[in-house]
């Protein structure tokens, strides 16, 4: 239980149920069963309602408390992407619910993905970014399908999708990542003298 994130799904939660939606009123949501702690924690995956709680109540990935705006991170490499917009401009948008600065630390030398990628923690701005659900099927959700009702669009994942100032924050992290990582890996490639 220590090193599995709280919006990580586990073995034991494999049940699934579809009905109105309080977050996102209209549609029907998909509601993933609550039992953190039974069975083994799914690294891969999230629990489809955790997710979608962090990610509208903005509660931290790692520990599920609020944040708030002066401790709120997200890890812009490692999470979400550029959006194209209808005006062929992009924006960022994260699918993964924000996290306190201490347990993104935490998180980066306790999870293998993030181990590997090896990134600071970007602080979030008043830009809260607007909430948009989607209703296709994401990675993870392909054992879902079955239950869906056909012809009704039920709200499956959301995200958040930040405006030019937060987007071009996040472009620069990741531009100055990658120079980080290519000088590294030159570095490490150079013969000893
Ligand atoms: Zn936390």
């Amino acid at each position: 239980m220590e090193s599995a994130p709280w919006s990580a799904a586990w073995s034991g939660e494999a049940s699934f149920t579809v009905g109105p939606s309080t977050d996102f009123p209209g549609f029907l949501e998909l509601n993933q069963a609550q039992a953190p702690g039974k069975g083994e924690p799914l690294f891969g995956a999230m629990n489809a309602t955790r997710l979608r709680r962090g990610m509208v109540d903005l509660l931290c990935h790692v520990c599920g408390r609020p944040t708030v705006r002066q401790d709120r991170y997200i890890f812009p490499v490692a999470s979400g992407g550029l959006v194209t917009l209808l005006d062929g401009s992009q924006q960022y948008g994260c699918n993964v619910p924000p996290m306190h600065r201490a347990c993104a630390l935490r998180a980066s030398h306790a999870c293998p993905h993030l181990g590997k990628v090896s990134e600071a923690p970007l602080r979030c701005t008043r830009d809260e970014g607007r909430l948009i659900h989607r209703t296709d099927i994401t990675p993870g959700l392909e054992g879902v399908v079955h239950l869906l009702p056909k012809g009704v669009d039920v709200v499956l994942s959301c995200y958040r999708l930040y405006g030019d100032e937060f987007t071009a924050k996040v472009l620069a992290a990741r531009e100055s990542w990658e120079k980080v990582t290519m000088d590294r890996r030159a570095r490490r490639v150079r013969p000893p003298s």
